[in-house]
């Protein structure tokens, strides 16, 4: 295949293989599709973010200005808790978190042995126990009967992440909390925005039912901004003053140390971008879930191809769209979308537990559902700036591979 570049953006993608000469009638001229199109994305809002990022240098308040402020007000608002505290980014969200719930070393904490490394590299970090559990295979969240079962006298907190998108089944999760009296610490970096609904009929956004809620404003995040950026959630205000300290060298009065802290601060700058992309993140969601609509009903039926499935209490806002391929071709299916420019990733290839840095001895009948998800999974490019041609290429290639007999 050759490809031609033409501008930045537009790719001819051309067909010379001899299987493929007929084709050659089919020259594409479309975007090039990317996993995420951050800049797509860009160009529709570049006037409003150039003008907020220059106001910024012009009144060089870099550090903790206004417009760290106003995000932080209106990111409580849009979130409906009472405290939002800005920090450098999801990882140090996560450990913050954990430090201002003053676990003790050697206290456990339960987390999924499916997720990215950071939910379990900060409780390392912090000389914390992480006891890692099964997901449930349907939404690749934690299990609350494989949670229910891995609790010990020692077991202080739980950390549910609401992972590709939609929110764990937090129903559950906080009954059997504070049934054990555990704090929940909600990881949120890939599902802010999402919301569920609990049995009571009452609705609450993703990061803001547990005592404290983590997200990360990483570019390819949902909420991305231009560099590194996090916060934490909480409506214990108490909490909340402790965090403040924490993300700013444990210092409470300038100069006076309380407690051993960090340094972790959301810039202006990225504040400033945040605080334009805010107002579109609904609609961002909304695009994800049209794309994520497309592929349904493209896969709809394959005896091969699992749809990611909606979990019953939680709206989903697609940070990823998750494949599950069921007749053991998964690599091969990555190799044939690659040759047709098309990305695809594998979220995620290793079980944390199985990791280097955080190995453990386990027992597979304990985790059959991320190990069959290890080999499984594939997630398809996903958001904002998808359009439905890119979305008909992306599914007719994913479905001529698994359409090849074996
Ligand atoms: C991205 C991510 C983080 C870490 O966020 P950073 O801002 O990259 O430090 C933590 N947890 C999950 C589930 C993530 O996806």
């Amino acid at each position: 295949m050759n490809i031609f570049m033409l501008s930045e953006n537009i790719v001819v993608h051309s067909f010379y293989t001899a299987y493929n000469f007929l084709k050659f009638e089919q020259i594409l001229f479309m975007k090039k599709i990317q996993m995420v199109d951050l800049q797509s994305q860009y160009y529709k809002i570049k006037a409003d973010v150039d003008n907020a990022v220059l106001n910024v240098m012009d009144s060089a308040a870099f550090i903790n200005g206004p417009e760290v402020k106003f995000f932080q007000s209106e990111l409580e608002s849009y979130l409906d808790v009472k405290n939002v505290i800005p920090c450098a980014n999801g990882t140090d969200a996560l450990q913050i978190a954990l430090m201002a719930l003053g676990l003790k070393e050697g206290d456990e904490v339960i987390t999924a042995d499916f997720t990215f490394a950071a939910t379990v590299e900060v409780i390392h970090l912090l000389k914390l126990k992480a006891v890692l559990v099964d997901v449930d295979y349907d939404t690749f969240t934690l299990d609350p009967v494989k949670l229910k079962a891995a609790i010990t006298p020692a077991t202080k907190a739980i950390i549910p992440v609401h992972l590709f998108g939609q929110c764990a089944n937090m129903e559950e999760i906080l009954k059997i909390a504070k049934d054990h009296h555990l704090f929940v610490v909600e990881d949120d970096a890939q599902a802010i925005g999402a919301e569920f609904t609990f049995a009571d009929g009452s609705v609450k956004k993703s990061g803001t039912m547990g005592i404290i809620g983590t997200t990360s404003f990483f570019p390819s995040k949902n909420l991305g901004c231009y560099g590194d950026g996090g916060a934490l959630f909480t409506n214990d205000d108490e909490l909340a003053h402790k965090i403040r300290g924490i993300v700013n060298h444990g210092m409470y009065e300038r100069y006076y140390h309380d407690e051993v802290g960090l340094n972790s601060r959301l810039d202006s700058i990225q504040a400033a971008v945040l605080r334009k992309k805010l107002p579109l993140l609904d609609s961002y969601s909304e695009a994800r879930r049209k794309a994520a609509d497309y592929y349904d009903e493209a896969f709809a039926g394959h005896p091969h191809v699992l749809t990611p499935k909606r979990a019953e209490h939680s709206t989903h806002v697609f940070h990823q769209y998750t494949l599950r391929i069921l007749n053991g071709k998964r690599n091969e299916l990555q190799q044939f979308l690659a040759e047709r420019e098309i990305p695809a990733m594998i979220y995620y290839p290793v079980a944390l537990r199985k990791q280097k840095a955080y190995y453990q001895e386990s027992d597979p009948k304990d985790f059959v559902n991320t190990d069959r998800l290890l080999e499984q999974v594939i997630s398809l490019p996903m958001h904002t700036e998808l359009d439905e041609e890119q979305l008909k290429y992306i599914s007719d290639a994913v479905l001529e591979f698994m359409n090849i007999p074996s």
